[in-house]
């Protein structure tokens, strides 16, 4: 079994979703006692986001890649990046660290291939849902078609993320938000949403839509298992 490096905490609240569906998974293949062999590098959130504010996602990247260096060290076999918005810098981590990147982006958009569809909406934050990095690998390499909400809506599945999730608040008026969101994407044409964000799996789920729902948390955890069971 390959051990899994983990650089996480962005926020810690999907940070341990991803923890549990890790063991879950590696139990589900193997059973009995069998556990995912684990090494997780835990950021202080604030100085992350900190920096996002402030567009400096070079000191970002330099933050992660130092976390992916260490997990190297410690012994990981691969990265798995606990954060959608993060892979902004995925390829200085991958680079610097000189391990590989699971890419969300990746498991994500090789789901969505296989569920046959080929026009998503996509909910994250603003970084995911507006700038290139996310949307432009989905297109490029899975020839999706991407869907986002208008302008005032982006900003409010962002502050959400922000002000809710990443705190470990869950309100309802935020879920029917979000649900009223969904459901303008697939009037669009949507036939399927991805949760672009860690922690909209704390908030919706498939019972909330009537079209295919794609976890990243759920989705980036099991391809995790699968390369850490690969020879
Ligand atoms: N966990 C979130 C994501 O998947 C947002 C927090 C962050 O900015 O990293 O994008």
């Amino acid at each position: 079994m390959k051990t899994i490096g983990l650089i996480g905490g962005m926020s810690w609240e999907s940070t341990q979703l991803y923890y549990q569906q890790l063991n879950e998974g590696i139990k589900e293949h193997l059973g009995g006692l069998h556990s995912a062999k684990v090494i997780l590098y835990s950021v202080d959130f604030a100085e992350i986001e900190h920096y996002q504010m402030n567009n400096q996602w070079d000191l970002a990247a330099q933050c992660l890649a130092d976390a992916g260096m260490r997990l190297k060290l410690a012994g990981a076999d691969f990265i798995v990046l606990c954060t959608n918005t993060m892979h902004k810098v995925a390829t200085q981590i991958e680079h610097q660290s000189k391990l590989p990147l699971l890419h969300i982006a990746d498991a994500t958009g090789e789901r969505i291939v296989r569920a046959g569809l080929k026009k998503v909406g996509l909910l994250g934050t603003a970084f995911t849902m507006e700038q290139s990095f996310y949307k432009d690998r989905l297109i490029e390499k899975f020839n999706l078609d991407i869907f986002t909400p208008s302008a005032e809506d982006r900003e409010i599945v962002h502050n959400i993320i922000y002000n809710e999730l990443c705190l470990g608040k869950i309100n309802q008026q935020s879920k029917k938000e979000y649900q009223r969101i969904m459901t303008s994407l697939v009037e669009q044409g949507a036939e399927g949403i991805i949760l672009g964000c860690t922690e909209i799996t704390l908030l919706v789920n498939e019972k909330d839509i009537n079209v295919k729902v794609f976890d990243t948390t759920a989705i980036h955890a099991q391809k995790a298992v699968e390369v850490s069971l690969s020879v």
